[in-house]
């Protein structure tokens, strides 16, 4: 039988309005997951700001906060450029004001066996997914502070940060980092009225995956029997829990990570199946160096 499927998309846990003449900021919003988050947001009436490299990811982005009547805004952004980070908030409060929430979604991934991982190909990934998610909070922080207004982060992470990821050594590093960072930074800026949290999810499958991650073998076969939930999430399952997160309702929760899985990450059999090593999972040749 599994989980029980969710309400259909559409339909929200949080009073219409929750959000209205509030400014979200999501980044990579134009796609997956982020488009996913940005699309609730936009229902409970917020002002959505997509942050992403790709002209063509931000107008989808854009143009599903605005099916919902909400107002969308696209603007150009590299998380691991600071000014770059600071010239899109400042672009992004000219328009809409001072965001309120913070969703750091933005990420970069690819399978690889670690002996196989380049320097740039490692640094990229720390480079988007740690720095990146740090240098956006700090700029969010900073004015806040600066305006002694009250905010919420929400950082987007992954439950191999408990486990380790075989395969994505650089992403899990990453988000067990992400993790961390949420931890030490709700402690730090609670006294100014700003909450951290993260939210992890699951195996979500969505439309915009790359191909690095849609060519993992075996993904999107058998989802369904591969968890105990026998089921995979939805971006709205994703979306809802950010939205409450973010929400008043969550006033007195910071410093906490979400994970909204179906309880995958803790599964263990009693006996382990037999082990294959990543570079045989991903169809490697011996490794020659
Ligand atoms: P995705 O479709 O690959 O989206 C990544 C987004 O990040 C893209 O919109 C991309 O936009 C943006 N981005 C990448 N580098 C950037 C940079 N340097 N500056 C600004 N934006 C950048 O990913 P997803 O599957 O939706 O995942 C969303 C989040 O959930 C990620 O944090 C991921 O680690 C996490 N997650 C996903 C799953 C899953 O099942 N999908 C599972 C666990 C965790 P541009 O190319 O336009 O910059």
């Amino acid at each position: 039988m599994g989980l029980p499927e969710p309400p259909p998309l559409g339909a929200s846990a949080l009073p219409e309005g929750t959000f209205r003449e509030q400014t979200v900021i999501v980044t990579g919003g134009g796609t997956g997951l982020g488009k996913g988050m940005a699309l609730e947001f936009a229902r409970l009436g917020a002002n959505v700001a997509i942050l992403s490299r790709a002209q063509e990811h931000r107008k989808a982005g854009v143009s599903a906060v605005e099916s919902t009547g909400a107002r969308g805004l696209g603007v150009a952004c590299d998380i691991r450029q600071p000014e770059s980070i600071n010239a899109a908030f400042d672009a992004v409060q000219a328009e809409f004001g001072l965001p309120g929430v913070l969703v750091n979604n933005a990420a970069g991934n690819f399978p690889v066996p670690a002996e196989d991982l380049s320097p740039n190909g490692w640094r990229t990934v720390v480079d988007i997914v740690l720095n990146g998610t740090f240098f956006c909070s700090r700029e969010f922080a900073r004015r806040h502070l600066s305006e002694a207004t009250p905010g919420s982060i929400i950082n987007i992470g992954a439950s191999y940060a408990w486990t380790g990821g075989p395969g994505f050594a650089h992403s899990a590093a990453a988000k067990a980092g992400v993790k961390n960072m949420t931890e030490s930074l709700a402690v730090e800026w609670g006294p100014y009225g700003i909450r951290v949290n993260t939210l992890v999810p699951g195996l979500i499958p969505h439309e915009d995956e790359v191909k690095a991650i849609r060519g993992v073998p075996g993904r999107g076969q058998k989802e369904d029997v591969r968890a105990p939930a026998g089921r995979v999430g939805y971006p709205r399952e994703l979306g809802w829990a950010a939205t409450f997160l973010a929400s008043p309702y969550a006033a007195y929760i910071s410093g906490h990570t979400l994970v909204v899985d179906g309880a995958n990450w803790q599964r263990r059999a009693m006996l382990m199946p037999e082990f294959t090593p990543i570079r045989e999972q991903l169809g490697k040749g011996a490794f020659e160096g």
